[in-house]
């Protein structure tokens, strides 16, 4: 199998049929083999209806159907660990990655890169708060981490096997892929392209959904929240120590403090510093133990002559 297209699915009905033809037409400049994967992510609608219909008609055609809403990135994983193509395509079902785009990716793939990821010039009919926290998210996400997430792109993109293979020894439980993606390496560029208004339908991405997947995104490769406790507790220690020294200064020396103020200072400027310090002390094991836990492979080979020297 040449390439696997994975199309995640939540409520999609009327945009289904409209996206196979579009991507069947893509698929078929290619003279190579292709399989359409449709992951039916708990809908509501006649989605799984209308995929059942197409795979009776196409032998590319299969499907996936979750028992429940298990949520966009869980749908995508399913998918991956599914495929069996060469290269691998992730696409929304809403029309707003425009398919014929394949081919622009694919054409990049052959120059030898391991990854293409499509970056939108533009996005039409998302309003602008939408774009502003977007935005926003993805600065803040660079400067955090030391992965290079690319800005303005979402998970439309094509995949090598190699990539997907790494991915799936990922076991991490929040998935942030576009995220895992950057972070796995390899030969990565990307193709521009305008991105299209949804054809139909709603997003199901709403406000709540959106925060939870900027918090999977910056717990999943960042510990700079749980290291600024720590830091905080520092500057706090200082503060606190020149404070100290000038409650006990009044205290000596100038007779206009009331009764108990020293004391119930110097306590408590000590014991929050100490506090503070303690928490970013565990914060840092807390670190440790997230990435173990996390179970990430330390290292990924792109190539090595040692299976032909032995
Ligand atoms: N989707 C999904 N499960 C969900 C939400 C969305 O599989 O819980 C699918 C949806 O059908 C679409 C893609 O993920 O194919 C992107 O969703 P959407 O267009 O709602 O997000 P937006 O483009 O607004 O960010
Ligand atoms: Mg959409």
């Amino acid at each position: 199998m040449d390439y696997s297209i994975i199309i995640p699915i939540y409520n999609e009905k009327e945009n289904i049929q409209l996206l196979h033809d579009r991507l069947h037409k893509v698929m078929t400049q290619f003279s190579s083999s292709f399989e359409f994967l449709f992951v039916n992510d708990g809908s509501k609608d006649k989605s799984l209806d209308l995929i059942k219909e197409l795979s009776s008609q196409h032998d590319y055609i299969k499907y996936i159907d979750f028992s429940r809403n298990f949520g966009h990135q869980i749908a995508v994983t399913a998918g991956l660990d599914q495929a069996v193509g060469n290269r691998i395509v992730i696409i929304d079902a809403d029309l707003q990655d425009p398919p014929e785009l394949i081919l622009d990716m694919a054409k990049k793939m052959d120059e030898g890169f391991e990854v293409v990821f499509a970056k939108r010039k533009n996005r039409k009919g998302e309003n602008w708060f939408k774009l502003l926290t977007a935005s926003l998210f993805y600065r803040i996400l660079r400067a955090i981490t030391s992965i290079d997430i690319p800005l303005n792109t979402g998970d439309f993109r094509m995949i090598d096997r190699k990539i997907v293979e790494v991915l799936k020894q990922m076991p991490e439980q929040n998935k942030f892929l576009r995220g895992q993606i950057s972070w796995i390496g390899f030969r990565q560029n990307y193709v521009e392209y305008d991105r299209d208004e949804r054809h139909a339908g709603e997003t199901s991405y709403p406000l709540k959904k959106m925060m939870r997947f900027a918090l999977d995104g910056i717990t999943a490769f960042s510990d700079a929240p749980l290291k600024f406790v720590f830091t905080l507790g520092v500057v706090v220690f200082v503060l606190a120590f020149f404070m100290i020294i000038y409650t006990l200064y009044s205290w000596l020396f100038l007779d206009s403090t009331v009764q108990g103020w020293s004391s119930i200072m110097v306590s408590i400027l000590f014991i929050g510093a100490v506090q503070m310090i303690g928490i970013g002390i565990i914060g840092e094991y807390l670190s440790r133990m997230g990435n173990n836990v996390k179970d990430r492979p330390l290292y990924i080979i792109r190539e090595s002559n040692i299976d032909e020297k032995s």
